[in-house]
C-alpha cells in the first residue's frame, strides 16, 4: 500500500513515525519548503514559544526529558522535530521543495493521482497534514499597498531588518503579537500597538527546568509520564469552563484580577478589558505582555484604523502616526484550509464543492465520497483548552488502525458512510451550541457560515475514546473480489 502524506509539521511527521512504527514503510512525505517543521519552521518571530507546556506539546511516543523550560521556545521545538525525524528514520521519506498542487481519486484504479511541483504520483492513500495556520492573513486596510516603509507579517518575520531605534506599528493583539511585542519593545524607539479587540490574558509560571529535573526524567521515565499526565488533567479540568460558559466566572476572575494587579492606570486597564465571554476567543498566556504595554515607548491604540499611507497609519479620529515599519500580527487566512480546492473525490468534485465554506469530516478524519483520504487536524479537531498534539495523535492512531484493517482484509478503499458522517457532524454541532465559542464573539474558529468547524466541543478523552480502533460498520469498504 503506497501512501502520500502532505506536510511535514508536527502532524505529518508524527503520522510518518506512527506508520513506520506499525510496519508500514511505503510512504513519502511531501513538503513544499526546504525543511521540515511546519508552523515551527515558519514562525520565527522574536519571543515565539508554545503556549502549551512542552511536556504535553510533544509526542507521547517521543518524550524529551531535556526540555529547557516548562514552555519551550520555537527553536527548541523545531530542533525536537528534526531529532524525531532522525531518530525514527523518517528523513529518507521526506521530499522537500515538493509542492502539493492537487489530487484526484481514480475510481477505476482505486488510487489517488497526485500533482506536485516535481511531477505526478500515484498512491493508495492520501493523508493531509497541511495544517490550518499556514497562510498569513493580510488585512484589507485602505492604502496598505502605498506604505513606503518596511512591512511584514509575524509568520514571515524579516530578520534582516534591524528594528533597533525604529518607529514601529504593530497591528493585531492575538497569540502571536502578545509574544513578539514584549520581545521587540525594548529595542524599538516607539511602538504603536493597534488593538481591535482586547484579549483575556492569564499569567503562566514559566521557568527553566533544572538539571536535576532533567536527570530524574531521564532516569525515571514514569516520572515524566506522571508530569505529562498532570498537565493533561489540569487542561482537561479547565475544559469544563469552555463547555459550560456559566463556569467561566472563575477564569474571568483570575484574568481580571491579574489585569488589576499588573495595570494600575485605569484608562489603560479599561482599554485592555475584553468585552466578550472569556474563552470565546483563544485565552492568551503571558507574564511579559502587560509590562511591555506599559513601557514609556509603547502606545496602545484602540481607535480603529482608518487607512495606511506612505509614511504611517491614520486612525478614524484623524490622527496619523508616522512609522518606519509595520508588523502584521493579523493571524492566518483559512480559505484554503484542508486543501479544499485541490482535492477531488470519486465524483470529480472538490472538497470545496461538497462542503462549501463549512468543512465536515467523519471523526474529523475521513470524508464521504473521498476514499482513502485522511486528515490529521481535520475539521472540528482543534482545541481551545488542551494540547492539540493529543488530538493529532488520536487521529494518527486511528489512521494506522484503518490502514492495518485494510491490509488484513485486502481492502482497496474505504470511506465513511454518508449517514455515519452526518450523525457525527450532528453530534458535534449539537454540543457546540452550548460552548463558550458560540457566545457571540468573532473568532477564527467560526467559518463564514457562523458554524464552528474548527474546534472539538467535548473533552479530549472523549475524542481519544471515539477514535480508538476502526469500526467497519461506519464505512463503505471495497475489497478485492
Ligand atoms: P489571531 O489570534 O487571529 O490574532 C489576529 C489579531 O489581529 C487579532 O487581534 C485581530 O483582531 C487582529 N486583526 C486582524 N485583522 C485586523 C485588521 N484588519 N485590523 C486590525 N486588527 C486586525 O492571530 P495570531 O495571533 O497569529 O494567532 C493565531 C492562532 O495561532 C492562535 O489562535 C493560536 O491558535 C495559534 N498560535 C499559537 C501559539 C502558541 O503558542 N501555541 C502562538 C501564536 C499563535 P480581532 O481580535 O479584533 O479580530
Amino acid at each position: 500500500m503506497s501512501i502520500v502524506i502532505v506536510g511535514s509539521g508536527f502532524s505529518g511527521l508524527g503520522m510518518a513515525i506512527r506508520l513506520k512504527q506499525s510496519g508500514i514503510d511505503d510512504f513519502v512525505v511531501l513538503e513544499r519548503a526546504s525543511g521540515l517543521g511546519g508552523t515551527w519552521r515558519d514562525n520565527t518571530y522574536p519571543g515565539c514559544a508554545c503556549d502549551v507546556e512542552s511536556h504535553l506539546y510533544s509526542y507521547s511516543f517521543a518524550p524529551n526529558p531535556k526540555w529547557s523550560q516548562m514552555w519551550s521556545p520555537q527553536a527548541e521545538i523545531l530542533n525536537y522535530l528534526k531529532n524525531c525525524a532522525r531518530k525514527f528514520g523518517i528523513e529518507s521519506h521526506l521530499k522537500f521543495n515538493c509542492d502539493f498542487q492537487g489530487a484526484s481519486w481514480d475510481e477505476s484504479k482505486k488510487k489517488w493521482i497526485i500533482q506536485t511541483s516535481q511531477g505526478e504520483l500515484e498512491s493508495s492513500a492520501l493523508i493531509s497534514a497541511m495544517g490550518a495556520l499556514v497562510e498569513p492573513a493580510l488585512p484589507h486596510i485602505k492604502g496598505i499597498e502605498s506604505f513606503q516603509g518596511k512591512i511584514f507579517h509575524s509568520a514571515r518575520w524579516d530578520h534582516g531588518y534591524d528594528l533597533e531605534g525604529k518607529r514601529v506599528a504593530v497591528i493585531g493583539t492575538g497569540a502571536s503579537a502578545i509574544q513578539f511585542v514584549p520581545a521587540i519593545a525594548p529595542k524599538v524607539k516607539q511602538l504603536h500597538l493597534f488593538q481591535r479587540t482586547a484579549a483575556w490574558i492569564i499569567p503562566h509560571p514559566n521557568r527553566p527546568l533544572t538539571a536535576r529535573e532533567h536527570r530524574w526524567f531521564e532516569r525515571f521515565p514514569f516520572l515524566q509520564k506522571l508530569w505529562r499526565l498532570r498537565i493533561y488533567l489540569m487542561h482537561e479540568l479547565s475544559g469544563l469552563t469552555f463547555r459550560h460558559p456559566k463556569l467561566s466566572g472563575i477564569m474571568k476572575h483570575l484574568s481580571s484580577r491579574y489585569l488589576e494587579r499588573k495595570v494600575k492606570d485605569p484608562e489603560l486597564r479599561k482599554k485592555l478589558t475584553p468585552n466578550y465571554t472569556i474563552g470565546c476567543k483563544r485565552v492568551l498566556v503571558s507574564r511579559q505582555y502587560f509590562p511591555a504595554v506599559q513601557r514609556e515607548n509603547v502606545e496602545l491604540v484602540t481607535e480603529p484604523i482608518e487607512s495606511i499611507h506612505a509614511t504611517g497609519v491614520k486612525t478614524q479620529d484623524g490622527k496619523s502616526r508616522e512609522v518606519d515599519a509595520i508588523i502584521l500580527g493579523t493571524g492566518f487566512n483559512l480559505e484554503e484550509i484542508h486543501g479544499v480546492k485541490k482535492i477531488r473525490g470519486r465524483e470529480g468534485k472538490s472538497l470545496w464543492e461538497i462542503w462549501g465554506p463549512s468543512p465536515r469530516a467523519h471523526l474529523g478524519t475521513t470524508v464521504s465520497g473521498f476514499p482513502n483520504l485522511f486528515f490529521i487536524f481535520g475539521p472540528n479537531t482543534g482545541l481551545g483548552h488542551n494540547s492539540v498534539m493529543l488530538m493529532a495523535e488520536a487521529q494518527m492512531n486511528h489512521v494506522v488502525a484503518t490502514l492495518l484493517y485494510m491490509r488484513r482484509k485486502n481492502a482497496l478503499s474505504i470511506e465513511p458512510k454518508p449517514e455515519a458522517q452526518a450523525t457525527f457532524s450532528e453530534y458535534v454541532d449539537q454540543r457546540m451550541k452550548r460552548t463558550v465559542w458560540m457566545t457571540g464573539c468573532k473568532s477564527w474558529y467560526l467559518d463564514s457560515t457562523g458554524r464552528n468547524s474548527t474546534l472539538w466541543p467535548y473533552s479530549v478523552g472523549k475524542f481519544r475514546r471515539r477514535l480508538r480502533g476502526f469500526r467497519p460498520g461506519e464505512y463503505l469498504i471495497h475489497s478485492n473480489p
